[in-house]
């Protein structure tokens, strides 16, 4: 099994586990030392993926995984943490009992789940993924979110990043939108 950190395909088997649909197994790697995990399932048909422009494409848990790994870095959530949530994702999934499933519905799923787990990671994440084809929409969840609960410093930070993106001009007018959140804390 390739590592998914440095490709090599050298992993020793640490834990080897039935869960509700398969075998779990924890993996390490004998070049790297980094530890991953594994899973075998049946695989009835596959789920269809609708993306925006309308192609298909095979479900892959791990591209869930991935996604939200990359939303967690250097937040305090462990790589167990974000394989339960993407485990979660694929069962729900299979509970509806579809052959299709547009995109739009998947990225919900998570965005809820990460949401609860980690705000920062929820909130990388939803930038991801609305990839700010939407900015009016993802300010808006920016202060829904300022509202309920005092932003840490931290996350302010967080916070500021998408509005630096744009340029002198959209600095300018977006300014005035950050500065107010900004002056809900003060
Ligand atoms: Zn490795």
């Amino acid at each position: 099994m390739r590592c998914p950190y440095c490709g090599d395909d050298d992993s020793r088997v640490t834990d080897s586990r039935d869960t509700e649909d398969g075998i779990r197994r924890r993996r390490e790697c004998q070049r790297c030392g980094l530890r991953f995990s594994t899973s075998e399932r049946v695989q009835t048909t596959a789920l269809l993926v609708v993306k925006q422009d309308g192609r298909r494409e095979e479900f892959h848990r791990d591209k869930v995984r991935i996604g939200v790994l990359s939303a967690c870095t250097k937040r305090p959530v462990t790589a167990e943490d974000v394989d339960r949530l993407a485990d979660a994702i694929e069962r729900e999934l299979g509970t509806l009992g579809r052959a299709e499933i547009p995109s739009a519905v998947i990225g919900q799923m998570v965005m809820e789940r990460l949401r609860a787990l980690d705000r920062v990671a929820y909130v990388r994440f939803a930038s991801i993924y609305r990839n700010f084809q939407d900015v009016e929409s993802f300010q808006k969840e920016v202060e829904e979110l300022l509202q309920a609960r005092p932003a840490s410093p931290e996350l302010q930070a967080q916070l500021s990043l998408p509005f630096n993106g744009e340029g002198t001009e959209g600095k300018r007018r977006g300014g005035r939108k950050a500065a107010s959140i900004r002056g809900k804390r003060t």
